[in-house]
């Protein structure tokens, strides 16, 4: 018999909608928000330029105070060109796992959020319970950021937010931030038999993609540490390069993809720098360096009071650690000055790939947990 978990139904509603993030989650969000106003609880939809997608923000209990905030995101990964056992955009049940696309990335905790949400609108509350449900996070925590000004002007800084990404209910302090660049080298074609005469665009690429290894090497050295990491410290990768046409013509164009994953306490705008004073004049005036995407690192001193707070509604050999994903963590943490946790139900290892699973005691020990978190907010 399976255990009882009220998050399960729900869950399976949420599941039904495919919320990738190419497409629109409004009628989710619609759900969501109609399920909310049953109970009475406020909700304030934000959307995207064409409304096509929403962020949700919903608070129960008292206004003005500082409250909880729960945070998720709405949207999921594809499913294109994965060999999935059973229908992707369909909740199964099998020996305790619920499979999906979502389940643990992360609809399961939103399922459980909203709950959390509609036991506390029945319950006299000392402060407000809030959630937080975004669209866009998987392709670069793009649709958060709609909605978190509005929110640090309207909302006092919660106690603590605690962001539901999968880390098997363990707590994560911290992850790194991401920067992402597209470096357009610049040359002229001409033959190749008088190849000196031109600026060849591989040659202004090499000496990025030089200047990219040594930074790593330097920050290696003598960056800042945080050995709760695989990695202690700041990476530069190179992922893709294209360039040149013919071995005839000297290439007048070359294009180089590459990251920065920076410790929070490390910018990646000054590791840009570092990368881009190493090449010689000359050729800087040839390269264009377009920053496609950012967000940045989580840092959350395991010695602020949420974290002891946050730790006693859970069992006791929970652990605290990094993760190696990113999350919406450090812009929550950026722009509502408040501490972040990242704590949800499901495995990181099994998100993004097919068969993705939750299990059902995960989402019973979320359930236990935020039943717990409103508990010390009612009355
Ligand atoms: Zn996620």
């Amino acid at each position: 018999m399976n255990k009882h978990i009220k998050s399960l139904a729900l869950l399976q509603r949420l599941i039904a909608f495919d919320t990738t993030s190419y497409k629109s989650n409004i009628e989710l969000i619609n759900q969501i928000q109609q399920l909310l106003e049953q109970y009475q609880i406020d909700v304030q939809l934000n959307f995207n330029q064409d409304k096509t997608k929403a962020n949700l923000f919903a608070s129960t209990g008292p206004v003005g105070e500082a409250g909880i905030l729960l945070s998720g995101h709405s949207d999921v990964v594809p499913v294109a060109g994965q060999q999935w056992d059973t229908p992707a955009f369909s909740a199964v049940i099998k020996q305790d796992r619920v499979y999906g696309r979502g389940t643990a990335d992360m609809k399961g905790f939103l399922a459980c959020a909203i709950h959390a949400m509609l036991d506390a609108s029945q319950c006299q509350l000392k402060r407000p319970l809030q959630l937080c449900i975004s669209y866009d996070e998987e392709i670069g925590c793009i649709g958060v950021r709609g909605i978190l000004q509005h929110l640090s002007e309207t909302l006092k800084p919660p106690l603590v937010c605690v962001i539901g990404e999968p880390t098997m209910m363990q707590m994560a302090l911290a992850h790194k931030g991401k920067t992402v660049y597209q470096a357009r080298c610049c040359g002229e074609e001409g033959h190749s038999a008088l190849a000196p005469r031109f600026v060849n665009a591989i040659h202004v690429a090499g000496q990025l993609i030089q200047s990219l290894q040594q930074t790593q090497q330097y920050i290696a050295l003598q960056g800042q540490q945080d050995h709760g990491y695989d990695i202690p410290y700041s990476t530069i990768h190179v992922g893709k390069i294209s360039g040149g046409m013919a071995l005839n013509i000297v290439p007048n164009q070359c294009i180089v993809d590459y990251e920065i994953r920076n410790l929070a306490q490390d910018s990646s705008a000054e590791i840009q720098h570092l990368i881009f004073d190493q090449i010689s004049e000359d050729y800087q005036s040839h390269i264009e360096i377009n920053q496609v995407n950012e967000y940045p690192g989580l840092k959350t001193s395991p010695t602020v009071q949420a974290v002891e707070f946050i730790q006693q509604l859970l069992p006791s050999e929970t652990t605290q650690a990094n993760i190696s994903f990113g999350t919406e963590g450090g812009l929550f943490q950026n722009a509502m000055n408040c501490p972040v946790i990242v704590c949800g139900p499901g495995d990181i290892a099994v998100a993004h790939k097919p068969n993705e699973y939750v299990s059902l005691d995960q989402l019973q020990q979320c359930e236990i947990f935020l039943e717990k978190l409103v508990a010390t907010i009612t009355a």
